[in-house]
């Protein structure tokens, strides 16, 4: 088999053309390519007037492999590609006793839970949330203008916070586990296309199937998962951890536990709380303030694709956009959700919060993505250590205020943004967050910093993007919990400082952020977990 890289596609080439894009490549005729599939797919589109695709193939040849690569046509980048080896399958002799508790059921959570049981550990998984199917009842019901859940909302339940979400897999980070990852999704139900896109997504409709499937999974393998069952307190004896105290709707439980993995996201403030109660060294960490703005999907496609906007193979444009102020602040883009829908996030009662979400079709009227302002601990109320989250809260309680005290979020058009005055209503972009929006003026729900920073960087964005700043684009907010504005302070070993046992993974630990880059997080605490029990094997 050998790989080739950088072949240029049109956007209607039919799967059965692979084997003769390959033959073309190579300069072989069609019959001697036996196969040929895509590893890696993007869309280049810098140049508008000639969008297409750009491809790796992996080809399998009739011909002498190492003969065609020593006669490769000039500008062609191929090379033989290793068969995948085997990885045995490690197991422990038996299962642990007591069993590690797993606390969290986001990917983070999900991903440590799904590596311990295929182990043979038997882990305890506990969320405080509801099982996914439950969850989605009770925030869709949210949406519709219903009772809000302080357990079980956008935040917290099965799947974690990324359940309604775009379910973008993309991530910075470089870890073979990343490619564990979207095994186990695919495995699971994900669409197979995430193993070779650039930018691969699975839509919030195919994720809770997926999330499902993996509790499935753990739970098979002799895991247990226990909903609505929320850590309250982390019992410590000679130093390490010896039990965890949960609370559940029939009351408090304990079990003895020597590994914790502590995967509790970037909103368990009262968790947060527990853990700075206790000693665990929590520290301030950047984070960044801003509103999501909402425009056409098709005027992002004409900006991005310019005659070849609609075209079925295209979908619905992304964009990605960042600018540095001279005042020193950076403003991005964030989170872009093509053809998707503005959530209310709140995790807690009184509180207003932003985010984004698309099916996996990604075929919604409009466009939506955060737009965020940098902010760094010098910009916190005070130096304790979760100065940040009461910054995050003070304003989504002030958002839930300007919203009218109903969890609609205030929403302004971005001329009267720009402008600087409320806006009285809202244009022909109709915004899509439910249970609805308030027109008036963003610095009711944001720092004056954030906001200005917010206005001088549209127009600079416009310039990359055109149309970023059309008139009757909305802004929405406050988006505040794009990351953890607290970090878990992990030493070398990965474990918390100070106490042995306790594996803080994931956005909680302030060390990862994204789905993927959380769950390759969990993979590692799993690791760190099995090592210690049974390190001849791990
Ligand atoms: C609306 C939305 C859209 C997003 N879109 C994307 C996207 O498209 N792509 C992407 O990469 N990222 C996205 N993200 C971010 C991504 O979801 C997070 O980075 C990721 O989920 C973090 O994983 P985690 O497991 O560390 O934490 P979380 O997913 O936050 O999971 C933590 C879990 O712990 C549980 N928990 C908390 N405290 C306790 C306790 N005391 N006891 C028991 N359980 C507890 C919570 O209920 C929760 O289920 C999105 C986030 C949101 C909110």
């Amino acid at each position: 088999m050998i790989r080739i890289a950088n072949v240029k596609a049109p956007l209607d080439l039919a799967p059965d053309g692979l084997v003769a894009l390959a033959a073309h490549r190579l300069n072989l005729p069609v019959q001697s390519v036996l196969s040929a599939r895509v590893a890696k797919k993007s869309v280049d589109a810098r140049d508008k007037r000639d969008v297409h695709f750009v491809l790796t193939l992996d080809v399998a040849l009739r011909a002498d492999e190492q003969r065609v690569l020593r006669r490769l046509p000039s500008g062609v980048q191929a090379s033989l590609l290793a068969p995948a080896k085997a990885v045995p399958s490690r197991r422990l002799a038996s299962a642990p006793q007591p069993r590690p508790v797993v606390v969290g059921a986001g990917p983070a959570g999900l991903f440590a839970a799904l590596a311990l049981a295929r182990a043979g550990a038997c882990p305890l998984l506990l969320e405080r949330g509801e099982d996914v199917q439950t969850r989605t009842q009770r925030v869709q019901a949210f949406f519709a203008g219903g009772a809000f859940s302080p357990q079980s909302n956008v935040q917290f339940g099965e799947g974690g916070a990324g359940t309604f979400s775009d379910g973008k897999l993309t991530t910075g980070i470089k870890d073979p586990r990343c490619r564990t990852v979207l095994d186990v999704f695919v495995s699971h139900g994900a669409p197979e296309e995430i193993l070779y896109q650039q930018k691969p997504h699975i839509g919030t409709d195919r994720l809770a199937a997926v999330v499902r499937g993996i509790r499935e999974e753990i739970v098979r393998l002799g895991g247990e998962v226990r909903f609505r069952a929320r850590l309250c307190a982390l019992h410590v004896r000679g130093g390490r951890v010896a039990a965890v105290a949960y609370e559940t709707p029939e009351g408090m439980r304990e079990e003895a536990a020597r590994a914790v993995v502590l995967a509790i996201g970037h909103s368990a403030r009262d968790t947060f709380e527990m853990l700075l109660d206790l000693g665990v060294p929590l520290q301030p960490k950047p984070f960044s303030l801003g509103a999501r703005i909402e425009h056409p999907q098709r005027v992002i496609d004409r900006a991005q694709y310019g005659a070849f906007a609609g075209h079925p193979a295209l979908g619905a444009a992304d964009y990605k956009l960042a600018v540095h102020l001279p005042s020193g602040r950076d403003v991005y883009t964030f989170c872009m959700c093509p053809g998707g829908e503005v959530v209310a996030a709140t995790s807690e009662a009184g509180g207003v919060v932003t985010n984004g979400m698309s099916a996996f079709a990604r075929d919604g009227e409009n466009a939506n993505s955060a737009l965020l302002v940098g902010i760094s601990p010098a910009d916190f109320p005070g130096d304790h250590p979760l100065a940040g989250m009461q910054l995050q809260r003070e304003w989504e309680r002030r958002a839930f205020r300007a919203g009218g005290g109903d969890y609609r979020a205030p929403a302004q058009r971005v001329e009267d943004f720009l402008l600087g005055r409320e806006s009285a209503a809202l244009g022909a972009v109709r915004p899509t967050y439910r249970p609805g929006v308030t027109p008036g003026d963003l610095r009711a729900c944001l720092p004056g910093f954030v906001t200005e920073a917010m206005r001088e960087a549209i127009p600079l964005l416009d310039r990359r993007l055109h149309g970023f700043a059309m008139p009757d684009a909305v802004l929405i907010g406050p988006e505040t919990r794009s990351s953890s504005p607290v970090r878990i302070l992990r030493g070398e070993d990965g474990q918390s400082v100070g106490l042995p046992g306790r594996e803080p993974a994931g956005e909680s630990a302030g060390y990862a952020g994204g789905i993927t880059s959380a769950a390759v997080d969990g993979l590692r605490a799993a690791e760190r977990v099995l090592h210690a029990l049974a390190p001849e094997t791990f």
